[in-house]
């Protein structure tokens, strides 16, 4: 067999055009979303004053495998895609492991994450529609970039509501998101019915994940000519970020090599969740029995500590109810860098494979992420996202154990992003003021007793 190259690059030839989707090959189907008010599933004309028709459409197709890619989104997905495969020699160097070490890299666009492969779609779908413009929500920052990257290409209006705190603490994000034409809020503000109504209640509040995503639900609802749209959690976006995992099994396929075990950070599932489907699918069938391990921050662990239920997915409780792992829609994890992994609830899908036994879950303390970001970042080069550092350190560990055995497992991980708007978190781990705080069951039942009753 060949030497493996250091990169795996794909040929334009070799590139997906199509999606596919995992629910397909599902035996346990992913729960449906719920009205909250009758706790009836989801029609299609129920999800259409909040959503796009396309992406209604494929938010409940549990059926059709493969969904083609519009050529208008192929040829954006040339400007940054393939990513690359990388064969990390160096990691494996300096840890001494017998262990093959991958990681398919999703930092290589401006908005510096995987989230770019959904938003370009969904605004895509928008404009399709002949919509003005769409709102959302965004907490650190990369959703919301990656969504102004996507419309002002498609010439779509973009307001984004962002969590007040990183607001005013990622300035930097906020500048480039201004720089593609986005209209960026502090969340909660008192542009909304809901945020005024959250500033009124609690005045001093620095916002959440969960009450942005109120606000800009509330807008797109009451102003015409706009929808809502998500960056993760969602069957649509784990959906479009299948071209991960389809891109890897090309990339895997060219050198016939087949991965023990596939590790990703999952916050609300959509890169793991893209990352493992075709693997999940070949496993599914029995043919394959790759480890698929999920990681999640121990501040906020919704499949290692949180139940199987029925959930409100943000604050103001006017979107639909998901079954998840959930820690409780009022959980807010304590100061944790790695922003994206802070949603209080997971994908119904990657939720119902977890059930399912047909994947782990870890949950790591920030520290130990940190260590692990740095030790790769001095041998691959690479900046690495505190996200995408905990499927880091995860990989490791598992490289080590290799050693131990000396089994030359194929160990594949995804690198969501890179981290050059998180230097703060990066200056407190040096500083050596980088805490670790894991709730106790106590705290946590509290929010689990305030989790919806489903009939
Ligand atoms: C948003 C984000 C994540 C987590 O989101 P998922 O939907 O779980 O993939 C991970 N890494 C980076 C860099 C992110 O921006």
């Amino acid at each position: 067999m060949n030497e493996i190259p250091y990169k795996i690059y794909l040929t334009e030839e070799e590139m997906p055009n199509a999606w596919y989707n995992v629910r397909s090959a599902m035996k346990n189907k992913p729960a449906p979303l719920l009205n909250p008010g009758t706790h009836e599933p989801m029609k299609a004309e129920e999800l259409a004053p909040v959503f796009c028709e396309e992406l209604i459409k494929q938010e409940l197709d549990n059926d059709t495998a493969f969904i083609p890619i519009p050529q208008e989104i192929l040829d954006f997905y040339k400007m940054y895609r393939p990513s690359p495969l990388v064969r990390a020699y160096c990691l494996e160097k300096a840890l001494d492991t017998p262990a093959h070490i991958y990681y398919k890299f999703e930092g290589n666009n401006t908005s510096g994450s995987h989230k770019l492969n959904s938003a370009i779609a969904q605004a895509y779908y928008a404009k399709m529609q002949g919509l003005k413009g769409v709102t959302t929500e965004t907490g650190a920052g990369q959703w919301g970039t990656a969504l102004s990257m996507a419309c002002s290409y498609f010439g779509l209006d973009c307001k984004v509501y962002m969590v007040k705190v990183s607001y005013e603490q990622k300035p930097f994000r906020r500048e480039v998101m201004r720089v593609y034409g986005a209209d960026v809020t502090p969340s909660p503000s008192m542009t909304t019915k809901i945020g005024q109504k959250i500033l009124a209640e609690h005045p001093g509040t620095t916002g959440s994940l969960g009450c942005a995503i109120s606000e800009a639900v509330e807008v797109a609802t009451s102003t015409p000519g706009y929808r809502y749209v998500l960056g993760s959690v969602l069957n649509q976006v784990l959906l479009h970020q299948s071209i991960i995992g389809l891109e890897t099994e090309a990339a895997l396929k060219k050198y016939d090599i087949v991965p023990d075990i596939i590790i990703g950070c999952a916050g609300g599932g959509s890169n793991l969740g893209g990352l493992i489907s075709p693997f999940m699918r070949d496993k599914i069938e029995g043919k394959l029995d790759t480890r698929i391990i999920a990681v999640e921050p121990a501040s906020c662990p919704s499949f290692t500590r949180g139940v199987y239920a029925y959930d409100f997915c943000d604050t103001g409780m006017v979107c639909p109810l998901a079954k998840m792992y959930t820690l409780g829609s009022d959980f807010i994890p304590s100061a944790n860098h790695a922003g994206g992994l802070r949603y209080h609830g997971m994908s119904s899908i990657l939720s119902q494979l977890y059930d399912d036994g047909l994947m782990e879950a870890v949950a790591v303390e920030q520290t130990s992420v940190f260590e692990a970001a740095e030790k790769f970042a001095r041998v691959e080069g690479i900046l690495p996202a505190p996200e995408s550092s905990h499927a880091i350190k995860v990989a490791i560990d598992e490289a080590m154990k290799c050693k131990e055995t000396g089994e030359a497992k194929n160990i594949v991980f995804g690198l969501t992003g890179t981290g050059y708007f998180d230097l703060v978190a990066y200056e407190k781990f040096h500083n050596g003021e980088m805490t670790d705080y894991i709730p106790t069951d106590d705290e946590l039942a509290v929010f689990r007793a305030k989790l919806p009753v489903i009939g």
